[in-house]
């Protein structure tokens, strides 16, 4: 029995040399150690044997199957180590590969250009008003002082949403609401979305951006005007930057004036930009506010007076960072917008 233990241990160790994978050794296991396994079955004719040679049998069953046992272990450790070892191989870091980080957003570039023309007039001393983007036409229209012939209300122009009711048309309606609800002084800027019937092209788009400045006290007058609006462009685009303004007509104001800004890419020497001239186009409208709107919102003109203006950030926008094209903002292109 003793020589029949030691071939079954010499076929068990013959074969684990022969093993490939934890499969094939899972096998030779069952084979060997399992319930129903070759070893299992000598060890249970053991009671066959006399009394003398049952230790001495059992002694050399034990040591059979603890070589197998460890046999096994040995395989299935070297095994490990060696898969391991494979896998770094194979896994070698490549730092040429891109990085898997997501790209941090950032700011439109209109909305950077908003917080700054706010941030700007807060360290002014004016207040930062928010309004609604749907507005009376009372509000947008009727207040300001728009004759009721004017053709900026015509549907063509204007977005009806309701009767009475339009997208406003520009942010002065915000002045409306704040000359209703509150006493002079005020000094007051508005910023937002506004809305007209234009065809999409190179400098219009039906949905474009607004700033309104508005100033109210007693005894403000032209001279307030200009030195308000020189002090804003000098901050915003620099100290060597001049302003021109050139009579206009707004039904809001007056007298009332548009406003050029020197050329902010020659600061004025003139360029191919601005055909020699020096001068940007028009930045912003500007005036004294019209006697009838002051009336229109319970302010008396006798006693008060006060001056506005107003400005597209799409076209600051645009000046400030030399884009030719207003699509470009609103496309939301990453490759675009990444570039402020
Ligand atoms: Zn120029």
């Amino acid at each position: 029995m003793k020589e029949k233990l030691l071939n079954v241990m010499e076929e068990a160790l013959e074969l684990i040399k022969q093993c490939n994978c934890n499969d094939e050794i899972e096998k030779i296991r069952v084979q060997f150690l399992g319930k129903k396994g070759e070893l299992t079955s000598i060890l249970r004719s053991m009671g066959q044997l006399s009394e003398e040679e049952r230790p001495i049998i059992g002694k050399v069953a034990n040591e059979v199957r603890e070589a197998i046992e460890t046999n096994i272990s040995d395989f299935k450790e070297a095994l490990a180590a060696k898969e391991k070892e494979e896998k770094l191989k194979n896994e070698k870091i490549d730092v040429t590969m891109p990085s898997k980080y997501p790209e941090m957003g950032r700011r439109h570039p209109l909305m950077q250009v908003k917080e700054e023309l706010e941030t700007l007039f807060l360290t002014m001393g004016y207040d930062v008003v928010e309004g609604p983007e749907v507005d009376t036409v009372q509000n947008n229209f009727d207040d300001l002082n728009a004759p009721d012939d004017h053709p900026s209300r015509d549907m063509s122009d204007t977005f009806y949403l309701a009767d009475g009711i339009v997208l406003r048309t520009q942010t002065s309606p915000v002045q409306i609401r704040t000359m209703k609800t509150q006493k002079p002084p005020i000094r007051m800027v508005s910023a937002g979305r506004t809305f007209r019937f234009d065809e999409v092209d190179d400098t219009h788009s039906p949905m474009f951006h607004q700033m309104e400045c508005l100033v109210i006290d007693k005894g403000i007058t032209m001279a307030n005007l200009k030195d308000a609006i020189n002090q804003f462009v000098k901050q915003m685009f620099g100290d060597e930057m001049k302003t021109r303004f050139r009579p206009h007509n707004f039904p809001f104001t007056e007298p009332s004036a548009e406003v050029d800004v020197s050329c902010l890419k020659c600061k004025g020497k003139g360029c191919e930009v601005c055909n020699n001239t020096g001068w940007s186009m028009e930045l912003l409208g500007c005036g004294m506010v019209h006697p009838n709107v002051l009336r229109n919102c319970g302010i008396d003109p006798e006693v008060y007076s006060g001056f506005a203006f107003g400005m597209g950030i799409d076209r600051v926008t645009m000046v400030k960072h030399g884009i030719n094209n207003i699509r470009l903002l609103f496309d939301n292109d990453e490759r675009f917008l990444k570039q402020f």
